[in-house]
């Protein structure tokens, strides 16, 4: 207990020493599951309703299908309940060797990414394909798997520099540019924002 007789610099010891026995606790944990770290992440989907939307709007940019939304119920999910779990996570764990993607500001932030999954949680615009790309084992080039399919080329045809610099990575990197964003980026993980603190 901190009384007034403490000194701030007992505080300090104090507070340094339970954040040793914490951090030794985590590292018991994560050693005994043999893992280095643990991200905690906020689903990443594509609805049918965005995929439609995108294959109506921008069809000449691949075709867009629902991604990772069959195990998700997105009504009965208890926004509260998971709120305070989040928030119970992060208080205790944050300093150490967990943590997250995509924590939010505040629970009406978590309600829109839940209850409102088609309207984008920011302005800011995916960066992905001017930084990674993904190449399938047939050697297709994709933008991101979780992306719509819009195939860049093939490394059986051409080496990847050229695929990279190609027509295609140039017609999608405008396409973004202009629009912005496409239906699919609301809950990808190359646009939604990532805030270090709730
Ligand atoms: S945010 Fe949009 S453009 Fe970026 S990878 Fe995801 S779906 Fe593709």
């Amino acid at each position: 207990m901190i009384t007034e007789y403490n000194s701030f610099r007992k505080y300090r010891d104090l507070k340094g020493k339970l954040e040793r026995l914490f951090r030794s606790k985590i590292n018991l944990m994560l050693n005994r599951i043999k893992v280095d770290a643990i991200r905690f992440s906020h689903p990443y989907f594509v609805t049918e309703k965005a995929s439609i939307r995108h294959n109506i709007d921008h069809s000449g940019l691949g075709q867009s299908s629902p991604v990772n939304i069959g195990m998700l119920n997105l009504e009965k999910i208890d926004l509260e309940v998971l709120w305070d779990q989040l928030k119970l996570v992060h208080d205790k764990f944050n300093l150490f060797n967990v943590t997250f993607n995509s924590v939010f500001k505040n629970i009406s932030a978590l309600e829109q990414y839940y209850s409102n999954p088609e309207k984008q949680m920011s302005n800011m615009r995916c960066s992905i394909p001017w930084k990674t790309s993904t190449i399938l084992a047939n050697g297709d080039v994709i933008i991101n798997n979780r992306c719509f399919l819009y195939k860049c080329g093939n490394m059986h045809d051409n080496n990847f520099k050229e695929i990279w610099k190609g027509e295609k990575y140039r017609i999608f990197r405008k396409q973004l540019k202009q629009n912005k964003f496409f239906p699919p980026c609301s809950r990808c993980c190359g646009a939604v924002p990532r805030v270090s603190k709730i």
